[in-house]
């Protein structure tokens, strides 16, 4: 079997989310389970290719992009690792700062590049003869190779057996292009309406992916529910509904190796749930590092994460007061919108001391606070899986989360069921709600020998790649089946 994963980000190459998270960690497991797995992404300007192995620079390809054809070529990496890890260069499109756009927007010519994108890796696979069993397609940016497989390429020998996997990892972001863009994909006129690409008289290259993959797959089981329903499924509730029987739920593994607090390189000790002495030399760092006053008795707690509407920000800062007020810290690390970072700077002006935050993007903090924090607050509007609350649990660091997508499927209420509880969970998108979760982690903080054994279940909670990687391989073979036919 030998799989293609397609997706705009992949650690350690580029990263704005947890897309990166998973599709760099895919392959590796795959591999450790007998399947051949590449990965191709755009080659932004902020990739060093020679930080990664040896590069191989391809040979130039006439892409077609609507009336037009623009060249580019598709390089390879090769790393140390045997990855092999394929780079679409054209430096116009893809040579940024940014790999979607800046704080004001997005990059006006998204629909261009994405579509050069995925145009290109279908020019690369006919020209050098290549052979994917799967192609393993990743949010709206690699929505259009589905619909190139079963139109434009349909009759291509070159493709004779490809299937191809949809995952959906956000459906809060569609690609969504007014309908002058079609062209540019080259798709027809006849795919733009309701049953294909056309989304209220607009083009949705999300939608590409979702009506013509052979299969469908999200990042959580609740989550594949939720995008069913008009809360959660941003208009495309009824194709979903529509492909349910295709559409499948699969929680994301995490990185042990590099999200382990026994042996992680960025925090001030290690610690493991048998000895967690090394906890307090982290907790202790991290308020240094936030000017924050220690009160042990007092929890810390953490938030990291992209400042959006998705992430719940609101909620925390119609909490801030009451936060402020309670017996404890909190330490916010997050990028994003202007509103949610003017919002949360003006909330630690207010409360010095006991609120700080860090506006920037940071790895090694984020592992800091994952370490040095006794709660990890993650009250997400919707949360499609969700990785800081699998850190979190890992880290000893109770989570009090929304019950919504992949915070349902990994964090179980203390409270509702004693023996299996690894946190805090409550309902509603209300903060009167998510300050009683956050009350009730309080007071099992204060019981020690309740807290610990909520810390020590949660740490030895296993959400390592293994089973995720299994599932997905089913996934493939049902594909591959469906392909061959
Ligand atoms: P999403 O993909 O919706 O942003 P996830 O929880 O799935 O959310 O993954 C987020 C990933 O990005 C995690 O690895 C998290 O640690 C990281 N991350 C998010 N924001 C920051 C930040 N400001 N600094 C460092 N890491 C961050």
């Amino acid at each position: 079997m030998k799989v293609l994963i397609v997706s705009s980000e992949a650690v350690p190459f580029a990263k704005t989310g947890g897309l990166a998270d998973v599709c760099g960690a895919l392959p590796g497991a795959l591999r450790r389970i007998g399947i051949e797995a590449d990965i191709a992404l755009p080659f932004y300007g902020s990739i060093d290719p020679a930080r990664f192995g040896t590069m191989h620079a391809g040979s130039s390809i006439p892409v077609p992009l609507g009336h037009r054809e623009e060249a580019g070529s598709v390089d390879e990496i090769v790393g140390g690792d045997g990855f092999r890890t394929f780079l679409v260069r054209n430096d116009r499109l893809f040579h940024r700062e940014f790999l979607y756009g800046t704080k004001d927007g997005d990059y006006v010519d998204n629909c261009e590049r994405f579509t050069f994108f995925c145009r290109a890796l279908m020019e690369w696979i006919r020209r050098t003869g290549r052979h994917y069993d799967v192609i393993h397609c990743n949010d709206w940016q690699s929505a259009l190779i589905p619909a190139y497989l079963k139109t434009l390429y349909s009759h291509d020998p070159a493709f004779h057996g490809t299937g191809s996997l949809f995952t959906i990892h956000n459906l809060g972001y569609q690609g969504i292009f007014w309908n002058h863009d079609l062209p540019l994909t080259g798709l027809g006129w006849d795919l733009f309406t309701p049953q294909g690409v056309e989304f209220y008289g607009k083009l949705n290259v999300l939608k590409a992916g979702l009506v013509f993959a052979d299969l469908l797959s999200t990042v959580s089981p609740t989550y594949a529910r939720e995008v069913q329903t008009g809360e959660y499924g941003y208009g495309l509730e009824g194709v979903l509904h529509e492909r349910r029987e295709a559409l499948v739920g699969i929680l994301n593994g995490v990185d042990y190796d590099e999200w382990n607090p026994a042996t992680d390189r960025f925090i001030a000790a290690p610690y493991s749930a048998d000895d967690l002495s090394g906890k307090l030399a982290c907790r202790a760092e991290l308020l240094r590092e936030f000017g924050l006053h220690d009160s042990p008795d007092e929890p810390v707690a953490g938030f990291i994460g992209r400042l959006s509407e998705q992430k719940g920000v609101d909620l925390i800062e119609r909490a801030g007061e009451w936060i402020a007020g309670s017996p404890m810290r909190l330490v916010v690390l997050g990028l994003g919108e202007r509103r949610y970072e003017d919002a949360l700077t003006e909330l630690a002006g207010r409360f010095p001391g006991r609120i700080s935050v860090r506006l920037g993007y940071d790895n090694r903090l984020a592992h800091m606070i994952e370490a040095g924090s006794d709660l990890y607050l993650m009250p997400s509007r919707y949360e499609p899986c969700g990785l800081n609350q699998i850190y979190s649990l890992r880290y000893g660091a109770i989570p009090v989360v929304r019950k919504t997508g992949g915070l349902a499927d990994t964090v179980v209420d203390a409270d509702a069921f004693p023996s299996d509880g690894t946190g805090f969970v409550f309902s509603g998108y209300d903060s009167g709600e998510f300050t009683g979760a956050v009350a009730r982690a309080l007071e099992a903080f204060r019981d020690t020998a309740r807290r610990d054994s909520i810390i020590r279940r949660g740490m030895t909670r296993d959400f390592s790649w293994d089973a995720s990687a299994r599932a997905y391989a089913a996934l493939y073979g049902r594909v591959a089946a469906m392909a061959a036919r």
